[in-house]
């Protein structure tokens, strides 16, 4: 007798749901990342407790058509690449068709969709239970709205690692803030039990980007933040490094981005930290927005499901610039700044 057989289909996304949805933050992430990927100019997120009883995301992006609906939560659907050649250039933040697959295994999902001039919207839920989401009329303004209920309630073992309410928020809202610091040009609204947490015009000039920083940084680290905005041999690097006087005990003010996506990399990190590394007191850490844009040929994202790590075509060349840029940044920081412990 045969010992080999297929899993069946909302196994198998229960398992991948274990690589991109840890917990509540996870969902909002990629939810947020569809949105964005959709053109979105405003997005409006409404958590409850924590994100594990509700997290709603509303976009006024393009939408989905209706013939779209039932793939939109299938796995490996995607409508961002048809190749591997797609792959090197990827522009969008997901690319793997597998986020509404694996977050409708694990909840109780709830996508509501219109297109432009579309007669009337249309809804997909899905239960969890079964793959097959029930299509509906719904009435909704054009873009897409996500309502993920009750996170892991039929995977058990998965609920009992989440923790507490706040700290399931405080994840949460520190990809909401990663992401509106990712997006200038988009507004970013999150309410949480119903009271309002962040709201976030579009920042067009520098003073608005500043004024958003300052919001989401805290009005100190906008302070003493030095603007700078650096380009050669095909990178450029910009954004905002706090004054070594205003080092942190943690590395909790550490926002890098590539091409727009956060990233969290060993290269960069190595490059930020020997930049400092003279102007710093030992066991104190940085704080830095910084934003580096290359050609997306010459790094690959696809290195991890959660796409929080890149890999860079010329690590060296990228190394260097960072270093080199923060270096010269710091040193020509006046010498009556120098370092003092603060934070
Ligand atoms: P991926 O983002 O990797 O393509 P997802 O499972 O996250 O995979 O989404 C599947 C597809 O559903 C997307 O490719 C996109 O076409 C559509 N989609 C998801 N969310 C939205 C949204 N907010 N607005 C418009 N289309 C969406
Ligand atoms: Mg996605």
């Amino acid at each position: 007798m045969s010992k080999i057989h297929l899993l069946d289909p909302r196994l198998a996304n229960q398992i991948a749901a274990g690589e991109v949805v840890e917990r509540p933050a996870s969902v909002v992430k990629e939810l947020v990342e569809n949105s964005l990927d959709a053109g979105a100019r405003r997005v409006d997120l409404e958590i409850e407790e924590g994100g594990v009883k509700l997290i709603r995301v509303r976009d006024d992006g393009a939408g989905i058509d209706k013939d779209d609906l039932p793939l939109a939560l299938s796995r490996h659907a995607t409508s961002k690449i048809a190749a591997l050649e797609d792959l090197e250039a990827v522009a969008s933040l997901g690319f793997r068709g597998e986020a509404l697959a694996s977050i409708s295994s694990v909840s109780r999902l709830c996508l509501s969709t219109a297109v432009a001039g579309a007669e009337t919207g249309w809804s997909a839920r899905s239960e969890g239970r079964d793959m097959a989401a029930v299509v509906a009329p719904v009435a909704h303004p054009q873009g897409t709205t996500v309502e993920v209920r009750d996170l892991f309630f039929n995977t058990p073992a998965r609920r009992k690692f989440l923790r507490t309410e706040k700290t399931e928020f405080n994840h949460l809202d520190e990809v909401v803030k990663r992401q509106a610091l990712g997006r200038y040009d988009v507004g970013f609204s999150l309410r949480h039990n119903g009271r309002a947490v962040h709201s976030l015009k579009p920042a067009a000039s520098q003073l608005e980007q500043e004024r958003r920083l300052a919001s989401v940084c805290g009005p100190a680290f906008m302070e003493n933040a030095l603007f700078l905005d650096r380009s050669a041999i095909g990178l450029r690097l910009w954004g905002w490094v706090a004054l070594p006087s205003f080092s942190r005990s943690q590395a909790d003010l550490q926002h890098f981005y590539v091409n727009g996506r956060y990233i969290r990399d060993r290269l960069v990190a190595h490059a930020v930290r020997q930049a400092y590394r003279d102007v710093l007191f030992h066991g104190r850490h940085p704080a830095f927005v910084l934003y580096l844009e290359l050609d997306p040929a010459s790094v690959d994202v696809n290195v991890h499901p959660t796409k929080h790590e890149v890999r860079f075509r010329d690590g060296r060349a990228v190394h260097d610039f960072i270093f080199r840029t923060l270096h010269k940044v710091l040193a020509d920081v006046r010498p009556d700044t120098a370092p003092q412990a603060a934070s």
